[in-house]
């Protein structure tokens, strides 16, 4: 069977202990290849290489930094196929949306990044008639990466092109439920001439490599993305120590539907919203509010859309929703659909788990599960499911709207459907989120600042902004 290798000092290599977890494919239930269960000795190893690598990768100049990024990014795209099988292969979405979503988008951080560290500038302040202050922004040394399972390789260069534009080097862990594209990067990476122990990939447990990246003093800043409690984990360890703390955490989004909206369109957007790569995304909007006035009519549509999604094999082009990522969270999300009963929920659509035939007979399936009746406050409308569930509540008023949307711990995205313009603006002003779209979900642009507020996180991703994260402001203050 195959095994994933660590990518270390520039070269792949097997885990100092030799052991390895088995790695599933989520569609099939089955065991296809072995990922390293690393621990302290090859972090270790990892952190030694990217010291050894610092002091002249913080030099590169610009234009050869830029060069080599590009040559990674075109790597990606060279072996386009491969990689695109490969997300699919290891998180279960279909091979559509790995080849429209998640690989153009890792591509698109590479290119954007390396050109993002030309532009990259710092302020200077003039006192007037005393002084000139400028101010240098140094990498901070060795970074460490820590992304989930939902967009594997997307979240990974996300943090890892930013990362190393700014001249840092890098020790990045990806989710061991999903490693398999980040070991062609890191392939990739060799074939590009990236210098060694620039970027190392550690493969394994988050309570074991993860933990130990987390805890090395060598480790400054940390880019990590994943779920709330773990976030917690990680800001408890590292915080004592005085590291730079980026936390992409979970969400519970609203999507807010008003009666004026452009209503075909914002029943297809919300569908999208709902169940895009089996709602595990962390902008999915898994809690839709609805003007009372078009409440049936939008409910009626919005079901009978969600009754067409084509659950199945994600090898299959008719498939529209592919496998649930692991047995266990698949386990989680039935729990969840379960206590939404319990709870008083009425199930319109889904609710229940799939058994397909053939070779996705023992796969992680569940059908798309639309529920209405609960509560706002209620558990199911409060905890981040991250699965295909959806809820649908109605509203009277704006504020009452307001009030459901920021009711949960959670802020990261949102979505107001209207096309009354002042009142999109008042609400987007009021909704605690880092991200509000306006009739529209998940359109990106680069950018823009990125992240959460609340439970959903501390720090912002994107543009500059992740550039800012990973150097250290100095200023210098010249007395005239
Ligand atoms: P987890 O928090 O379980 O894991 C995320 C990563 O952290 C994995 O690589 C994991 O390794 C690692 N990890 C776990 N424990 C530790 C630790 N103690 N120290 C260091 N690393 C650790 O999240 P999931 O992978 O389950 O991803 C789903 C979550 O991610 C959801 O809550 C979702 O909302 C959130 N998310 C947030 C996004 C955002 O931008 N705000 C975007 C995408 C997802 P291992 O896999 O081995 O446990």
């Amino acid at each position: 069977m195959e095994k994933i290798l660590n990518y270390i000092n520039g070269v792949l290599q097997e885990p100092s202990s030799k052991q390895y977890l088995d790695n599933y494919e989520p569609a099939t239930g089955k065991v296809y290849s072995q990922v390293p269960d690393s621990d302290t000795q090859d972090v270790q190893q990892a952190i030694d290489a990217a010291r050894a690598a610092f002091p002249a990768w913080s030099k590169t100049g610009l234009e050869e930094r830029m060069m080599i990024m590009l040559k990674i990014a075109d790597g990606i795209q060279n072996r386009f196929d491969e990689f695109v099988a490969a997300e699919s292969k290891d998180n279960g979405k279909t091979l559509q949306l790995a080849a429209a979503m998640d690989i153009p988008r890792a591509i698109s951080n590479f290119r954007f990044y390396a050109s993002a560290l030309q532009h990259f500038s710092a302020e200077s302040h003039q006192t007037p008639g005393t002084a000139i202050n400028y101010t240098l922004r140094q990498p901070i040394g060795v970074v460490g990466c820590i992304s989930p399972w939902n967009l594997p390789l997307y979240l990974f260069s996300w943090k890892i092109a930013p990362a190393l534009a700014t001249g840092n080097c890098v020790v990045a862990k990806p989710s061991e439920i999903t490693p398999y594209t980040a070991y062609l990067l890191s392939q990739v990476c060799i074939e590009a001439g990236l210098a060694k122990g620039v970027l190392n990939i550690i493969h394994g447990l988050g309570g074991k490599a993860g933990q130990a990246i987390i805890e090395h003093p060598e480790i400054k800043a940390i880019s990590f993305t994943g779920g709330t409690e773990t976030g917690k984990r990680i800001a408890a360890t590292a915080a004592p120590m005085f590291k730079k703390l980026s936390l992409e955490l979970g969400g519970k989004n609203p999507n807010l539907v008003f009666a004026d909206c452009d209503f075909e369109e914002t029943v297809k957007q919300s569908v999208r919203a709902s169940f895009s790569n089996q709602g595990e995304i962390c902008l999915c909007g898994s809690r839709i509010f609805i003007e009372r006035s078009i409440y049936e009519k939008f409910k009626a549509a919005f079901v009978e859309q969600v009754k067409t999604l084509k659950v199945g094999d994600p090898n299959d082009a008719a498939s529209n929703q592919g496998a649930i990522v692991s047995l266990a969270h698949k386990q989680k999300v039935l729990s969840y659909i379960q206590l939404a009963t319990e709870e008083g929920g009425k199930i319109l659509t889904g609710g229940h788990e799939l058994k397909l035939e053939g070779r996705c007979a023992d796969g992680y399936f569940i059908a798309p599960t639309v529920i209405e009746g609960l509560a706002y406050t209620c558990r199911t409308q409060q905890e981040e499911i991250f699965g295909p569930v959806v809820t649908l509540t109605p509203f009277d008023t704006e504020e009452e709207a307001i009030t459901m949307a920021n009711s949960v711990k959670y802020g990261l995205a949102s979505s107001i459907w209207t096309n009354d313009l002042k009142r999109a603006h008042r609400i987007a002003e009021k909704i605690e989120a880092g991200i509000v779209w306006i009739n529209c979900w998940l359109l990106r642009d680069l950018r823009t600042p990125f992240g959460g507020v609340k439970a959903s996180g501390v720090g912002r991703e994107g543009g500059f902004e992740a550039m800012k994260f990973f150097t250290e402001a100095k200023n210098i203050c010249i007395k005239n």
